[in-house]
């Protein structure tokens, strides 16, 4: 068996303790006799599962008791839709535009009511994230909608908008537990798991509960009410199982790694050591402004389209799989995600040194 330094931005590495130990369990977990794939979600043995995954994320994030936490499918573009049907009282909704995902869920939000950009970094290719600290809030905004970390860009917001008043939802699907996160400083923030916690199939919902209503859009599918899924504490119809088991087990892994704040110097230093080389680097250029830098996303660029290819190309051979640019930008990306071991990153500039010695 050899495994790979894999870079990819989502479906993204696993702690490897977690795949040995699900592999270990795969065909009798815990004595059941059976996978936990095969089992049912209403069984004890499940219920277990799902529960205690909870209460472990409950614990990382400090999550008070009146934050519902919910366990549901469609990936994070479906809270794109979830999220004004079940928000948008007055149908008014403002967004801030800083990339390609926060454009996508301010589209969707258009669908069922007035949603206003109120900031954008567009300008600039989304290379920086705007001064939010005095914007044009609406009036009778339902809520002020960001996505906190760029994971196309490789920007991420440093301070929260200043949304005066207004509730704060954010999409902070690629920097999910990578440090730690003052949960009561939102009405809503969400996941998709495939980034940073688990496998492709689950995203984590975390909700003030006063916001959780029956007071929906007519029209709003069963499946689409938080209402639904809050009151069956996730079990409303079949939930992603295996992937909330996951999910369980990568909670645990950051339990064992110290918790959210070791998280969080891990990262910094995995970041800086990309980053350094890139300040220094006559080849390499990040293309992101310093002070909005992702510690997740690292999107650098040579400047030459066919040198960035060769290199997608050569560090592919050397291990380092999946370091290709998003396709709307071109050029780099490295994510360094809380799994991505700190030899990865060193791996990666060792190697960006030798390439930059053969191809100057
Ligand atoms: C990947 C990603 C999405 C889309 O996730 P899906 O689960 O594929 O819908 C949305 N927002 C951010 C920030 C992402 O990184």
């Amino acid at each position: 068996m050899s495994r790979v330094y894999n870079f990819s931005a989502g479906p993204a590495v696993l702690p490897e303790e977690v795949l040995k130990e699900a592999a270990d369990e795969m065909l009798d977990y815990r004595g059941c006799g059976m996978s936990v794939m095969e089992m049912s979600h209403r069984s004890k043995v499940y219920d277990d599962i799902i529960k205690t995954a909870e209460a472990d994320l409950r614990s990382l994030l400090s999550i008070p008791d009146d934050y519902e936490v919910m366990f549901l499918q469609g990936g994070a573009s479906q809270q794109f839709a979830m999220i004004p049907m079940n928000l948008m009282k007055n149908k008014v909704a403002d967004y801030i535009v800083t990339g390609q995902w926060a454009k996508k869920a301010y589209q969707e939000a258009q669908i069922y009511g007035k949603a206003n950009k109120i900031a954008s970094s567009e300008d600039k290719t989304f290379s920086y994230i705007p001064d939010c600290s005095d914007l044009p809030i609406s009036p009778d905004a339902d809520y002020v909608y960001i996505c906190e970390n760029n994971t196309i860009y490789g920007t991420k917001f440093k301070k929260l908008p200043n949304t005066k008043g207004k509730t704060l939802v954010s999409d902070v699907s690629s920097c999910f537990l990578s440090e730690p996160m003052d949960v009561t400083k939102y009405g809503l923030v969400y996941g998709g798991v495939q980034k940073n916690i688990g496998p492709a199939g689950v995203v984590i919902v975390i909700m003030k509960k006063e916001l959780i209503t029956e007071d929906v859009l007519p029209g709003t599918p069963t499946m689409l009410r938080y209402k639904i899924h809050a009151d069956a504490k996730s079990l409303y119809n079949t939930p992603p199982a295996y992937g909330i088991y996951i999910c369980g087990k990568v909670f645990k892994w950051i339990q064992k790694m110290g918790g959210l704040e070791a998280m969080k110097q891990r990262n910094e230093e995995k970041a800086k050591i990309l980053y350094d080389f890139l300040d220094e680097s006559s080849l390499f250029k990040g293309t992101v402004v310093k002070e909005d830098r992702s510690l997740m996303n690292v999107p650098f660029i040579t400047g030459n389209e066919e040198l960035d290819a060769k290199f997608v190309k050569e560090s592919k051979a050397a291990g380092l799989e999946n370091l290709k640019g998003h396709r709307s930008v071109g050029g780099m990306r490295a994510s360094i995600y809380n799994a991505m071991p700190i030899e990865g990153v060193k791996a990666l500039v060792e190697f960006m040194k030798k390439f930059e010695v053969e191809n100057k």
